[in-house]
């Protein structure tokens, strides 16, 4: 059976010469995104940070679900407010990027996983608003950004009852770990509170009518080796890809809103899957 195609988007590198100056500009991801989705069994494909409103619907067109990963913050009129003094690494061609694939995402109802600031995107995405700088406006707030040497778990959530996180994990309590300066503020249109942390920051958002929509505040992908209970996200995420693309493959859909290629779905059948 084929692996489904998990979408993940990638940011803009500079790669900076031990003088200072930028040597190279490249796009890319951490591989702990790619070897958890690897590990699921997915097939990972990049999504290079770009501004082609066409190229990336085409893209879309393609995959089976997006991962939206970490990153910098989202520019803050994004969601209607002047920028915080501490917002930093924002990158406007890819905040477009990541607002055009979700708003396909969300129409061709694509399962989409959120990390970080992928959580944030979303419900940006979906009109909510960021907490732009959580140590200066949340008071009594904990440590969010991790400083350790390793992969650390930094603080505890609490995941709601009746929700997929909660179901995915299979408890209530557990320890993250943390590298965030932003969270949920406003929560979008559709979605729902799954996990908060002991300072009432919002730690993860999902779909509250059930659509495979998820976002966790915290990096799943840099600890499910030694924690293997992170990788139920990934696993999760490839399951819905593959019935997703099982489905559609049964009906003979292309699945893209784009061009569709055949107009008698009674032939589609015949026609080979664009992988
Ligand atoms: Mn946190």
């Amino acid at each position: 059976m084929a692996k489904p195609i998990i979408l993940i988007t990638a940011s803009r590198q500079n790669h900076v010469a031990a003088y200072g100056e930028i040597q190279a500009v490249a796009t890319g991801c951490s591989l702990h995104y790619v070897d958890a989705i690897a590990r699921a069994g997915g097939a990972p494909v990049l999504l290079p940070r770009l501004a082609d409103r066409e190229a990336i619907q085409a893209a879309a067109g393609v995959a089976d679900a997006i991962l939206l990963t970490g990153g910098g913050d989202i520019g803050s009129l994004c969601y209607g407010e002047e920028p915080h003094v501490k917002s930093k690494w924002q990158d406007p061609v890819r905040d477009e990027m990541e607002l055009e694939l979700t708003r396909v995402a969300l129409e061709r109802e694509l399962p989409t996983l959120g990390i970080c600031r992928g959580v944030q995107l979303l419900n940006v995405a979906l009109g909510g608003s960021l907490i732009q700088d959580v140590p200066s406006q949340v008071p009594e707030a904990l440590k969010h950004y991790s400083e350790g040497l390793a992969a650390l778990l930094l603080h505890t959530i609490v995941c709601e009852e009746k929700t997929l996180l909660h179901r995915l994990f299979g408890t209530s309590s557990l320890a993250v770990n943390s590298y965030h300066h932003q969270a949920v503020k406003a929560v979008g249109a559709g979605l729902r509170v799954n996990a908060r942390a002991p300072d009432g920051v919002i730690e993860g958002l999902e779909a509250a009518d059930g659509r495979p929509l998820l976002g966790v505040q915290f990096h799943p992908e840099e600890i499910a080796e030694p924690y293997p209970q992170f990788q139920v996200l990934f696993d999760w995420l490839v399951r819905e890809a593959g019935a997703r693309s099982g489905a559609h493959r049964r009906r003979g859909e292309r699945g893209s809103h784009v061009q569709p290629i055949l107009d008698d779905s009674s032939a589609a059948d015949a026609a080979p899957r664009a992988r």
